[in-house]
């Protein structure tokens, strides 16, 4: 099989032969080495700003977002989330659940986030329309709403949606709210800095561009929202980052973590230091997304995305076929993975990943078989 999904996605030789191994004991000096470094190259990577920390949960990247909002936000926060697919929807869920106020940033399916979405957005760039739009008696300045948090999926990985993060960054700096980023699909995959966005929150998780198994997902944390972790009291025991980071201190975690993911990640985040750090990453997705597009222009495949991240290409069939079925076929008949979309999408979107391990000539592949396919 050739794995084009959005994850898990394939790892180097380097990170599979870890898996091959027996897992060790963990309350060892050496595995908190491990965990040690793992903390410096992520805020390495993430652009994290001085006075940073991480955390790393043993659970998928859901956990990460959900012990985020458990963590950072309370009944007295309210927050603005930005809703463009599921994992939009699902910050808008974790929110109710866990009762913090809210309003959704609702966007079409494809669609980007532009200044006008934004509640008196363009207050921020043109005062003069947001006091003609007061004038009528319309949207006031949300400054008077309260607005205390930003919830973004940087890349919507469900219908390949990459947002404008230097908009989103101006708007929190504007309104002095937090940001709390899911980079889980997009990191490494497009660029990011955390410090130069202002973001307090990046989460991302082991099986997407990290290319290593599912079961790890990692939280960076800026001073500003280190400071809302020690005040907040999550009712949590599992989730609660105060503890998760005293035992990281030490390079330990409160319970048993997956330790062999993250021995896996240990060795993928060398790796990638070793290779040119992050812009290397990033250049080699951009290339295969490039290599990719380049080659299917003249198949009868329209993409449904106004602004593209690297880490995804998602596609409509323009023949009539269903998405579904083109996914069904290059798995059962070619051996290829690529991403079937789920609910209203499912008949009419699929997605060709471009993390984890995979050259221009699995490309190739590919593409004879999605020709054959669509004949
Ligand atoms: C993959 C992904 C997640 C996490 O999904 P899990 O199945 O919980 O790992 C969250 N947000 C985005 C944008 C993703 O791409």
């Amino acid at each position: 099989m050739i794995n084009f999904t959005v994850g898990p996605v394939q790892s180097s030789e380097a990170v599979r032969e870890i898996g091959a191994q027996n897992v060790p004991y963990f309350r060892t000096a050496e595995f908190s080495e491990v965990m040690l470094e793992n903390e410096r190259l992520m805020l390495k990577f993430a652009g994290a700003p001085e006075g940073s920390r991480v955390v790393f949960i043993t659970g998928s990247g859901t956990a990460s977002m959900e012990a985020s909002v458990m963590n950072l936000l309370t009944s007295e926060d309210r927050a603005l989330v930005v809703n463009g697919g599921s994992f939009g929807a699902r910050f808008c869920k974790i929110c109710d659940i866990h009762g913090v106020p809210h309003d959704e940033i609702r966007l079409e399916v494809g669609h980007k986030l532009r200044v006008e979405d934004l509640p008196c957005g363009d207050w921020d760039f043109n005062a003069e329309a947001q006091r003609s739009r007061e004038a009528e008696g319309g949207m006031r300045c949300c400054r008077t709403r309260g607005y205390t948090a930003f919830l973004v999926n940087k890349h919507e990985t469900s219908t390949g949606v990459h947002y404008d993060m230097g908009l989103i960054s101006r708007y929190c700096k504007e309104h002095g709210l937090l940001l709390i980023v899911d980079n889980i699909s997009s990191f490494l995959c497009d660029e990011f800095d955390m410090a130069a966005l202002g973001a307090d929150v990046m989460i991302t998780g082991s099986q997407k561009a990290l290319a290593c198994p599912p079961g790890i997902s990692i939280i960076v944390l800026s001073p500003h929202a280190l400071e809302r972790v020690t005040k907040n009291d999550p009712k949590c025991m599992y989730f609660d980052m105060k503890d998760a980071l005293a035992n990281q201190d030490r390079g330990q975690t409160p319970f048993t973590p997956a330790v062999g993911t993250l021995l896996q990640i240990n060795a993928r985040l060398r790796e990638i230091a070793a290779a040119g750090g992050v812009a290397a990453e990033v250049q080699k997705a951009k290339a295969m997304a490039e290599y990719f597009r380049s080659r299917i222009a003249d198949l009868p495949l329209e993409i449904v995305s106004e602004s593209l991240s690297n880490a995804v290409t998602p596609l409509h069939p323009t023949n009539g076929m269903s998405a579904y079925d083109i996914f069904l076929k290059l798995k059962d008949e070619h051996g290829i993975w690529i991403c079937p979309n789920g609910g209203e999408l499912k008949d009419k979107v699929f997605r060709v990943g471009h993390m984890g391990c995979l050259t221009t000539a699995d490309y190739d592949k590919l593409v004879v078989a999605l020709k054959e396919v669509l004949k």
